[in-house]
């Protein structure tokens, strides 16, 4: 084990040190209770072995600190010649583990030393276990927002993410838009080619609009054959060009739609809105009239972007 040993007489000090390299155990000495405190806080080590009367700091102070310090458990084994009953409740209370009384006894320390290796183990255990559990939380938190289909974020995150962003324009005055994209005649599609033709076109469109996304924007499924961009602090006039790239690379992966007349590939429409503090409104109101410039999309006759209260010059 790695072990700190603090003590203020040199003799006993040096005599403790080939103690404890005799029984095979790598050792650092310090001469106070501060110099141990700094050390701890610098270096990890399983056993802190000290003495309870030292300059600076006293053995019972230390322990204090000691327990109040973040990291990994030190087992604390203080050998002192205050060694009455009530200097010994003194130091369990302290938070010390093991309390002897001096002389040092090669073998009891020898002994108190395998419980301690023993105590540090399950103690390592136990940190690893709650790193594991915290890990596989993580896990299952992000796995619980990723859509299985097309492995986007699903409606679940959309609506994390979009309270979130909302939450910033009103707070810091930032501004952003949504684009709400259908994919066209995805119905006649089915129909024409199977639904699990259908899948796999929806997989390959999603793919292409997150490949499609710049960094600080997000895409997730809004649920069916829908999707949904999240733009970050940008115009309608910025949203429109970013979302004609899109549409325009979902039309040049020329998925056949065969079902067409006449044939053609799978496309998708989109509807844009913005949100900014010069024009308030609610997640549902933004997401309404993006729906609303999807359906005028549509009409005009699909493969195409609409934003909702502005039209490019
Ligand atoms: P429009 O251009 O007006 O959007 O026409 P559309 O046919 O795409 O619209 P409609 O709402 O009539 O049909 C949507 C279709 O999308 C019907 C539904 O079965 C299909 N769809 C939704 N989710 C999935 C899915 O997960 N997999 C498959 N294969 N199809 C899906
Ligand atoms: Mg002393
Ligand atoms: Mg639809
Ligand atoms: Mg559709």
């Amino acid at each position: 084990m790695r072990i700190l040993a603090a003590e203020d007489d040199r003799v006993a000090l040096a005599l403790l040190r080939r103690t404890l390299e005799k029984l095979g155990h790598e050792v650092e000495t310090v001469e106070d209770g501060q110099a141990a405190l700094d050390t701890l806080r610098t270096r990890p080590f399983d056993v802190l072995i000290s003495d309870r009367i030292m300059p600076r700091l006293c053995g019972l102070d230390l322990c204090r600190a000691l327990r109040a310090l973040d990291g990994p458990y030190v087992y604390y084994v203080m050998l002192t010649a205050m060694d009455s009953r009530e200097d010994m409740v003194a130091g369990m209370e302290a938070g010390v583990d093991e309390y002897l009384a001096k002389p040092l006894d090669p073998i009891e320390l020898r002994a108190r030393l395998i419980a301690a290796e023993r105590i540090v183990g399950l103690h390592r255990s136990l940190v690893e276990q709650r790193q594991a559990l915290e890990r596989l939380n993580h896990e299952l938190w992000e796995h619980a927002r990723i859509d299985a289909l097309t492995h986007i974020g699903n409606r679940q995150r959309m609506e994390e993410d979009l309270a979130a962003m909302h939450d910033r324009v009103s707070r810091y005055g930032h501004s952003y838009a949504v684009g709400l994209c259908d994919v066209d005649w995805f119905k006649i599609y089915n129909d024409t080619c199977g639904h699990q033709a259908g899948d796999a076109a929806l997989a390959a469109v999603a793919r292409v609009l997150d490949d499609e996304t710049r960094a600080g924007d997000s895409v997730y499924r809004y649920g069916g054959e829908e999707f949904l961009v999240l733009l970050a602090e940008q115009s309608l006039a910025s949203a429109y060009i970013a979302m004609q790239r899109m549409c325009r690379a979902v039309d040049s992966l020329g998925i056949a739609h065969p079902g067409l007349d006449p044939a053609g590939v799978v496309t998708i429409s989109c509807g844009i809105s913005g949100c900014s503090l010069a024009e308030p409104k609610s997640v549902q109101e933004l997401l309404g009239e993006a729906d609303a410039a999807l359906y005028r999309a549509k009409e005009r006759g699909r493969n195409r972007v609409v934003c909702h209260g502005w039209e490019p010059g």
